[in-house]
């Protein structure tokens, strides 16, 4: 008669008094199931109605951190060991048990009870009342309590809640999937973002995961992704989707398996975030960035790129580059007199013009870019100097034709000036060439305008003799001669000042002070440019260093040049740098890098990155805008700042597309979620402007040029904004 009444799998447990009745039971083998109650993660406590007393087993001692009942027998004693707030729930459901016994339907309870060492542990409680042996109805003879640690419960239930709430919350879309790409759920975003409603899109395969057309981009992608998912278990990529509206959008994507025991694939996790807008952004800023809008011609910055490219080219096949310099005469004139349309129409044709008249070549085009208002430039491949010449000539013939501005008008003719360099006679780099065309230019205007001349590269040799002088660089760094000039960033809409931007100078015994456009270029490529960053960054940080010590709370920027960067040791240098410090100064500093240094490596850039991060130091992408990143490399980097390049700051109230630009730039900034600074400012005007359209942040001449160390302190204490104080003469316009 195996009697399963509570009292009798109490009796079983090593409560003494409760052990002396498994002792008085006459029923069959209460060793076993005291091994089995011991042994298992059930406390119990006995309330005797007659004697008014109840008793704890071990197991319930134990779970208290109590190894004898150190609190008394009394009921008062029991529920003084439970938490306040638990106690009215327990009490009522307790006088249930007493009124009812086996009868009443109770709940299990989930209360804390106080520990040995004050602590509050979570216990399951569940009330059983028995029923009195001889009436067998109510009031009970005994109240049994069984007792089992919540802890595991709660802390699962914690961690369901979390993952929940994350599911629901999260920024990204989620979509979790059975092993066929069934949707089995999602979250609110991914709804959000694709414009599906929950209910349409479970049970059935998501557009994302269709199989698509054979050989279309999406097959291959999809493929792919299976592919990764067999192998790696993850995929990570981009993807093109329709949302409910047929809007296309573009994805970034990261489908994860889930696996059984037996390693087959139970779910698919794909998590979804929308960077339709971001590239939208990106590479609308690009176009902008890169072309003329007027003319569709490649601009100043689409230029210097293209002409790195066409000089490697003439490196490698040994042909001439003619670098020319087109400036039309008069033709401002042409503007006032027949209107800006009409001006506008007669730099369309001509551009277009230009462009028939190139012709194209295996290693790369011939280029015509549009620098300026009536300026353009041309890079012209040629096997000899006479046929430079020609070219030349092709180029201002076609420019001569008359046009006709309006149907019926008499034809115009507008005239210009040419000026042109050949490289590798003379051997020059990028910018230097354009220089040099450019004074051939002025030549030609000198020379009566309407007709062009080539750049005297031997003439010029013997006058800039003087630069070769600039190749000791080196003795330069020996002798002490470098120096560190800083410009402050301010919040222009508050005149906080945020920090400095460390900027070199050379001070030469015979020139002076010189600049990094003076020296810098020369040691480009060297080793030599590596040893003036460390000594750049080793001056840098201590003067920071100085300046976090005296109370002056500000960033310091250092510009780290493209080689510098690719440097192996870069990273720990600058931590030796940093660990001479007590304070911390890695969460001051700032680096600088150019656009174009950063995409050249970006995996190399995106360790290098976020090992630095990891003492607290930031990175700024400088001259932004100049470059040509695309989207997906930018994306990866982990920057925090974004640098607006001078240039466009320069033009931004005259030049719309400028002003496009500085504006893509911001939103970008946005986007990506870290902050912007506009370099260069100048004026009140661009500084108001600036604030207008989102960018708080500035550095210029017009707040303050580059300074030595010294006048720091005493200008950041004597600043008062610039908008506040704005008098004109502060500023040269
Ligand atoms: P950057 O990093 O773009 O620095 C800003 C340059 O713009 C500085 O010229 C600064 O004096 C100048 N500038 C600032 N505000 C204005 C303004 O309102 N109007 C005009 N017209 N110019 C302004 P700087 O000092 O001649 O430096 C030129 C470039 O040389 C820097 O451009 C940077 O790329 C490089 N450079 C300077 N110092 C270092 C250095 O320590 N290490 C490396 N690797 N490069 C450096
Ligand atoms: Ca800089
Ligand atoms: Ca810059």
């Amino acid at each position: 008669n195996p009697d399963f009444s509570a009292g009798y799998l109490l009796s079983l447990l090593a409560v003494a008094p409760l052990t002396c009745a498994a002792r008085d039971t006459p029923m069959g083998h209460p060793h076993n199931w005291q091994r089995v109650l011991e042994q298992s993660d059930i406390g119990l406590a006995q309330y005797s109605t007659q004697r008014q007393r109840i008793e704890l087993s071990e197991h319930w001692l134990r779970l208290l951190s109590y190894n004898t009942q150190e609190f008394g027998n009394g009921l008062a004693d029991f529920w003084n060991q439970f938490h306040p707030e638990d106690t009215p729930l327990l009490q009522q459901t307790w006088n249930a048990a007493l009124k009812e016994g086996s009868n009443a339907a109770l709940p299990t309870l989930e209360c804390r009870m106080r520990c040995r060492d004050g602590t509050w542990h979570w216990l399951l409680l569940q009330f059983i009342g028995e029923q009195h042996a001889s009436t067998g109805r109510p009031p009970p003879e005994h109240v049994i309590i069984t007792a089992r640690s919540a802890t595991a419960l709660r802390a699962a239930r914690e961690r369901e809640q979390l993952s929940e709430s994350l599911f629901q919350h999260l920024h990204e879309g989620l979509l979790i999937t059975d092993a066929t790409h069934h949707v089995l759920e999602v979250n609110p975003t991914f709804t959000d973002i694709t414009g599906h409603s929950r209910e349409t899109l479970l049970g059935t395969v998501p557009s994302l995961l269709q199989p698509a057309m054979q050989g279309s981009e999406a097959a291959i992608q999809l493929s792919a992704m299976q592919n990764a998912l067999n192998e790696g278990g993850m995929w990570r990529g981009e993807m093109i989707d329709h949302r409910h509206n047929g809007e296309p959008c573009l994805f970034q994507v990261t489908a994860t398996a889930v696996r059984n025991p037996d390693g087959t694939v139970r779910n698919h996790v794909v998590a979804v975030a929308d960077v339709t807008r971001a590239r939208r952004q990106l590479e609308q800023l690009q176009r902008q960035a890169h072309f003329d809008e007027l003319t569709r011609l490649p601009n100043r910055v689409r230029l210097a790129q293209m002409l790195d490219a066409a000089l490697h080219t003439s490196r490698r096949e040994g042909s001439l580059l003619t670098v020319c310099y087109l400036d039309l005469d008069h033709f401002k004139p042409v503007n006032d007199q027949f209107g800006h349309q009409a001006g506008d129409k007669l730099l369309l044709e001509l551009a277009n013009r230009m462009r028939r008249s190139l012709r194209s070549w295996a290693g790369g085009d011939d280029v015509v870019a549009r620098i300026g208002g009536d300026e353009f430039v041309l890079l012209l491949r040629t096997t000899t100097l006479e046929e430079s010449r020609h070219a030349v000539e092709r180029v201002l013939y076609q420019v001569c034709l008359p046009h006709t501005l309006e149907a019926g008008a008499a034809p115009v003719a507008v005239t210009a000036s040419v000026g042109a360099t050949v490289f590798p006679l003379d051997a020059a780099d990028a910018e230097t060439l354009l220089r040099h065309a450019d004074h051939a230019m002025y030549g030609a205007k000198q020379a009566g305008r309407n007709g062009y001349l080539f750049f005297d590269a031997e003439h010029d040799r013997r006058a800039e003799a003087r630069f070769v002088a600039l190749g000791r660089v080196q003795d330069a760094l020996s002798a002490n001669e470098f120096r560190l000039y800083f410009q402050p960033k301010v919040d222009m809409r508050t005149g906080k000042v945020l920090g400095v931007e460390a900027l070199l100078r050379w001070n030469h015994p015979e020139h002076g002070i010189m600049l990094p456009s003076q020296f810098l270029p020369l040691i480009e490529n060297t080793s030599l440019s590596t040893s003036v960053g460390n000594w750049v960054l080793q001056q840098g940080i201590e003067q920071l260093a100085r300046w976090l010590d005296q109370g002056l709370q500000i960033s310091l920027s250092v510009n780290v040049s493209a080689r510098h960067l690719q440097e192996p040791l870069f990273t720990r240098y600058l931590a030796s740098l940093l660990a001479k410090h007590t304070k911390p100064v890695a969460q001051s500093l700032i680096i600088e890098v150019l656009e174009t240094a950063a995409l050249a490596d970006v995996e190399y850039t995106c360790t290098l990155m976020q090992d630095c991060r990891a003492f607290g130091v930031r990175f700024a992408l400088d001259d932004f805008g100049t470059g040509y990143s695309t989207f997906t490399y930018l994306k990866r980097l982990p920057i925090d700042m974004l640098k607006i390049d001078r240039s466009f700051v320069v033009n931004m109230l005259s030049d719309r597309q400028d002003l496009a630009i500085v504006e893509g730039v911001i939103g970008l900034s946005q986007t990506f979620s870290c902050s912007v600074i506009a370099e260069g400012v100048e004026t009140v005007e661009q500084a108001r402007r600036l604030i207008e359209i989102g960018c708080e942040v500035g550095q210029g001449n017009g707040i303050a040029a580059a300074m030595p160390a010294e006048k720091i302190p005493a200008w950041v204490y004597n600043y008062r904004g610039l908008i506040a104080s704005s008098r004109p003469e502060k500023f040269s316009l």
